[in-house]
């Protein structure tokens, strides 16, 4: 039995001060009513699926539309321009996504304004930052 917050829905929504949007079985969205973010929400398999890497069967199938309809969904009932969509995977080990509603003037930025201030002094793969594209793209370009 995995000890994971998120398979406790109850106790998670009490953790996150969430209520349920929507949920059927095999998803459950769940709006964070505490932050800076008006709308932001949590998107996450019922099943204990611990990354994103991970996901597989029918959550595997059915991940693309859903998060397709909840985005929309959030950005209607926000009155957003879009909803953003973010994977990190760091905290809780179970995969979820978190959506922000994005509105102009808010203090979400997409592209670089995602990053800190600090540049990181290795990349992902030990490798400087500069001149890591052409491997990374290499290494992609054989997934294809
Ligand atoms: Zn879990």
């Amino acid at each position: 039995m995995v000890d994971c917050l998120l398979c406790h829905p109850a106790a998670a929504d009490a953790a996150f001060d969430r209520v349920r949007l929507w949920e059927d079985d095999l998803w459950r969205l769940s709006a964070v009513l505490r932050g800076p973010i008006p709308g932001f929400a949590h998107l996450e398999p019922l099943r204990h699926i611990p990354f994103v890497t991970d996901l597989d069967g029918a959550e595997a199938a059915t991940f693309g539309p859903v998060l397709a309809r909840v985005t929309d969904a959030l950005r209607v009932a926000a009155d957003a321009e879009r909803t953003y969509v973010y994977v990190f995977g760091d905290h809780v080990p179970h995969f979820h996504v978190n959506l922000a509603p994005h509105r102009a003037g808010d203090a979400l930025r997409g592209g670089p304004g995602l990053l800190g201030s600090q540049r990181p002094r290795r990349g992902p793969h030990g490798s400087s930052g500069r001149g890591s594209g052409s491997a990374g793209r290499t290494r992609l370009t054989r997934l294809a």
